[in-house]
Order: C-alpha cells, then sequence, then structure tokens
C-alpha cells in the first residue's frame, strides 16, 4: 500500500495523484497500462462513519467482487459493504497479465495431502477449468466489455532444455491440451527459435481494468455499497477498523492477496511477489503479418523464469515475467512504479522472442504484487467461530480463481455443505514465512537461480538444468 506521504491530493473532492515516471525512456507507475486505458476513476465515496454491515469484504479486487456478486446473487437482502483502500481494481485484479487460464494455483501433490487427498485436486482442477467459462458467461450476460476472447494459451520451448520439458508433459485423460510441433506453433505465432509447444484451449485473454471495472458497476447496481479511499487499518472478529469508521458485520472477509502483509499480524502470512509488465506501442499490420498471432492465443515459454505475454485488442504485445522479485520486508511498490532492471530485461526478453522488435518503443511498464503462501498453495476459509474469512495465495493464477474462490467463500458464509466446500484449498491451514533476512534471501536466492538455470539452458544445455530443480527444493514449490 502507498504511504500517506506518497499521496498528493490536489483539491478537495479530487482523487489522488497516482505517481508516473519516466525510467529509461518508458512511462511506469500510474497504476497499469490497463488503467490508464479506461481512465484513473473519478472522485467517489469513502467510509463516512460506523455502520453496520451483514457481510464486510475488505479488498476490492477480484475475490472482493466476485465474492459480493456471488453473495447479492444468492440472497438479494443482505446488506454488503466492500472497503477498498484505493479504487477498485487498483491491486493485481487491474494490472495483471489478461490470462483467464484453469491453471491450478500451486503443486498438486501439496493440495492433495489434506483430507479429501488427489480427488479433492482433481475436483479443483475441474472446477476452476469451469470457472474460466463462468468468468465469461458472466461478461456476456451482464454486459461487461472486457475485450474477452477464448483464445487458448501456447507455452513455446526454445531451447532444448524447454523442449525435455515439454516432452515430460502428459495431458491430462480427456483434457483438450495438444502438443503442437514447430512447424504448427510457428504457423500460429512465430516466435524466434521455436521447437515446438502445448497448446491449452481453455484459456481466455482479457483486458483486465474493464473486467474488475464492469464487475464492480454490477454489483453496485445490485446494492452492495463499495466504498473507496478506505483503507482497514485492523480486522477483528465482528468488525473491520478504518480511520473513517468502524464497519460491524458477523462476516469479514480479507481479500487482499499481495496486500495482505501490510495488515497487522499478518506481515508473514503471504508473500508479496512482484510481476511486472512492459507493453509495445500499437503494431503496424506488417509486422503482425509477420508475427501471425492472428488467434489472439495468450503466449507463454517454459524457461524457469517464464514470460507470460498476450495480443492486445488494439494491437499491442504486453509481455510480463517476474522482475525484481520481492521487496525487503514485504514492502510492495508505490502505483505499480518498477525498476529500469526490470524494464530492461522484459525488453530483452520481447526482443528474444520476436527480434523484429529490436528497438520498439514500449509505452508503459508496470508492476504488481500477487500473494504467494509458504507451501505456494491457495486458501479459502472462513473460521466459523470468528467470522473472518480470507481467500488467496493464488501464486500468480488469480485471475480465475478469484471467481471460485469467491463461490466457495458465498457458500462458507451462508453456512451451506456444497462440493465446493470441500474442495482441495478450502479451509487449509496457513504455514507463515521465515522472518526477514531469511524472506529476503531465500526468494531473491530463488530467482537468481532460476536465472542462472536459464543462461545455461539457452546457452545450449541439452536437459532442464538442475540449479531449477535445485531452486524449487530450497524454496518449497
Ligand atoms: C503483474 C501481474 C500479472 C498477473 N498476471 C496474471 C494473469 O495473467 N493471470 C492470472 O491468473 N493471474 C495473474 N496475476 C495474479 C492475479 O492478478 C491476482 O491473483 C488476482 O488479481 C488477485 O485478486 P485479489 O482481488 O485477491 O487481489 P488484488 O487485486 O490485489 O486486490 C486487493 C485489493 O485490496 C486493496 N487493499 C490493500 N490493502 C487494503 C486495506 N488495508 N484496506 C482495504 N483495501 C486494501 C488493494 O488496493 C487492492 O485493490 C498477476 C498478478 C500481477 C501482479
Amino acid at each position: 500500500m502507498r504511504k500517506g506521504s506518497d499521496r498528493v491530493v490536489v483539491g478537495p473532492g479530487s482523487i489522488p495523484d497516482y505517481r508516473i515516471e519516466t525510467i529509461e525512456g518508458v512511462r511506469t507507475g500510474g497504476v497499469s497500462h490497463w488503467q490508464q486505458q479506461v481512465g484513473l476513476p473519478a472522485a467517489s465515496e469513502t467510509l463516512p462513519g460506523d455502520r453496520t454491515a451483514d457481510v464486510c469484504i475488505v479488498g476490492g479486487g477480484l475475490t472482493g467482487l466476485w465474492t459480493a456478486y456471488y453473495l447479492s446473487e444468492a440472497d438479494p437482502t443482505l446488506d454488503i459493504v466492500v472497503l477498498e483502500a484505493e479504487f477498485v481494481g487498483y491491486g493485481a485484479s487491474g494490472r495483471n497479465g489478461g490470462w483467464l487460464s484453469a491453471e491450478l494455483p500451486g503443486n498438486r501433490a501439496t493440495y492433495a495431502r489434506g483430507p479429501g487427498g488427489m480427488s479433492a485436486v482433481d475436483r479443483l482442477a475441474a472446477e476452476l477449468a469451469d470457472s474460466v467459462d463462468r468468468v465469461i458467461d458472466v461478461c456476456q450476460t451482464q454486459g461487461i466489455e472486457a475485450d474477452v476472447v477464448k483464445s487458448g494459451v501456447m507455452y513455446v520451448a526454445t531451447s532444448a532444455a524447454q523442449l525435455a520439458r515439454l516432452q515430460s508433459t502428459t495431458p491430462a485423460p480427456g483434457s483438450r491440451v495438444r502438443i503442437l510441433d514447430a512447424e504448427e506453433s510457428s504457423a500460429r505465432i512465430k516466435v524466434a527459435g521455436t521447437r515446438g509447444a502445448v497448446l491449452d484451449p481453455q484459456c481466455a485473454r482479457v483486458q483486465p481494468a474493464k473486467l474488475v471495472r464492469g464487475l464492480a458497476e454490477v454489483v453496485r447496481a445490485r446494492g452492495v455499497r463499495i466504498y473507496e479511499r478506505t483503507e482497514v487499518q485492523r480486522v477483528e472478529s465482528g468488525r473491520a477498523v478504518c480511520e473513517t469508521g468502524t464497519v460491524t458485520a458477523p462476516f469479514v472477509l480479507q481479500c487482499l492477496e499481495g496486500y495482505t502483509s501490510a495488515l497487522r499480524g499478518n506481515r508473514r502470512t503471504w508473500l508479496p511477489m512482484n510481476s511486472a509488465i512492459v507493453v509495445t506501442q500499437p503494431l503496424s499490420q506488417d509486422v503482425w503479418s509477420e508475427l501471425g498471432w492472428a488467434g489472439n492465443e495468450l503466449l507463454g515459454d517454459l524457461a524457469n523464469a517464464y514470460y507470460y505475454a498476450q495480443h492486445t485488442a488494439d494491437g499491442r504485445i504486453a509481455l510480463g515475467g517476474r522482475g525484481r522479485p520481492y521487496r525487503y520486508g514485504s514492502a510492495t511498490d508505490v502505483d505499480g512504479v518498477t525498476q529500469a532492471w526490470t524494464i530492461r530485461s522484459l525488453r530483452e526478453t520481447l526482443e528474444r522472442a520476436f527480434p523484429q522488435l529490436n528497438g520498439i518503443t514500449l509505452e508503459h511498464a508496470w508492476c504488481g504484487v500477487l500473494a504467494v503462501p509458504r507451501d505456494w498453495c491457495a486458501s479459502v476459509s472462513l473460521d466459523p467461530r470468528t467470522g473472518v474469512g480470507f481467500a488467496g495465495g493464488y501464486v500468480g493464477s488469480g485471475l480465475t480463481a478469484t471467481n471460485l474462490a469467491g463461490r466457495t467463500l458465498r457458500d462458507l458464509v451462508l453456512g451451506k455443505q456444497t462440493d465446493l466446500t470441500t474442495l482441495a484449498w478450502t479451509n487449509r491451514p496457513v504455514r507463515r514465512w521465515e522472518p526477514e533476512p531469511l524472506r529476503w534471501l531465500g526468494v531473491n536466492g530463488m530467482y537468481a537461480l532460476y536465472r542462472a538455470a536459464d543462461r545455461r539452458e539457452l546457452a545450449g544445455l541439452d536437459r532442464p538444468s538442475r540449479l531449477g530443480r535445485f531452486a524449487d527444493r530450497l524454496s518449497g514449490r
């Protein structure tokens, strides 16, 4: 969260001036390119004083808003309040790569240690795949225009080691995941050095800020009260305390993901991991003819420190990656301003994949935080004794997962026993992270090893580097 001193309020009733800078000739910050595209929101209602509610949701990202959406659908009489420190979609939900994918946030074997075993993991995976279609369906039925195209996701292998990783992929029985050879892959997107790819059709492209803003409008229209510029200082059983008032409610749900660590008592709950994105100027028709990418597939690679990219609705490439992975003491960025090193590193990755874009103008760079649990697996929980619940820890695969988490929190709040309340991620215990400097050393060490592994693999290693596996083991991933 931003510090008070970082905020410049220009006049009464005006909105704060979100920080934007130029680094390496690239505009960075201003929350995200996606938010700039839709325009930062005008002044809105803050919590004016104490009040009561049936359900108080802390955090106006997709987890909070999907929860409000499904609760208000299930029981329109519920008095639901959302408290958001900045504006809806200020966090990762308005900054992400727009991959609405079916990816499981975390490791199957770790989830399977829970009481439901592997069958609860299989159900979680199936629900996530189904959630991709549910989000698309809500966009259609509720008139949310978020540049959604169900185009599938393609992971390309561009080295012998990445190809070995690809060949060890065994599509689950009945899944529509396909392995493409180099020719088929390049016919879709011409990535330099392609040796093959995995294509999963169960993924859609979205413009994240449009999705989160649209969803907020839908829940507002249903009577959900969203207070923005209202930072929660403390969550306790039955109440959320803010500077301007306290909301008293039998259920208080923490939906803060990467910002959880800033809330009192949560410093070591989840680690705020950084991810950063650069976006190019719109590309000419000639360049698009060279690159292909007519199917708008989401695009990633099979490196240890992988990238993720999308062909935007207005003809740009947005490409993201880890950047500087973690800031000491679980600190978070200011309004998405990222570092010169990260911009340079993402430019190198973009130009390696598409050499014809050498020297291309990058119009914007930004970063954000996602939450990483100590065991790298997400949780959706509600303590029936205190009424305090939370959802998150999606380790970078949260866009679809927030929808399922919202439906799971709905069932937990309504006290219903459903298929969702016994999924592998429901009511999982959360193990805390180590104190500093161990967190900083561990996470930055892990990514230094991933980058070293990638350098070896790109230099011609004919198998996945052991450094990558060592880093996984070191971090408990
Ligand atoms: C750069 C980037 C790229 C990503 N790309 C993808 C992708 O392509 N696909 C994918 O599946 N996932 C992706 N993710 C992850 C995904 O975006 C997140 O997992 C998801 O958006 C989390 O939603 P959320 O609502 O839980 O959290 P957020 O969207 O982070 O919402 C939390 C909200 O809480 C507010 N807040 C913080 N502190 C307080 C407080 N004290 N009081 C009140 N409000 C507070 C914040 O302002 C914020 O709006 C990406 C993440 C990042 C950062």
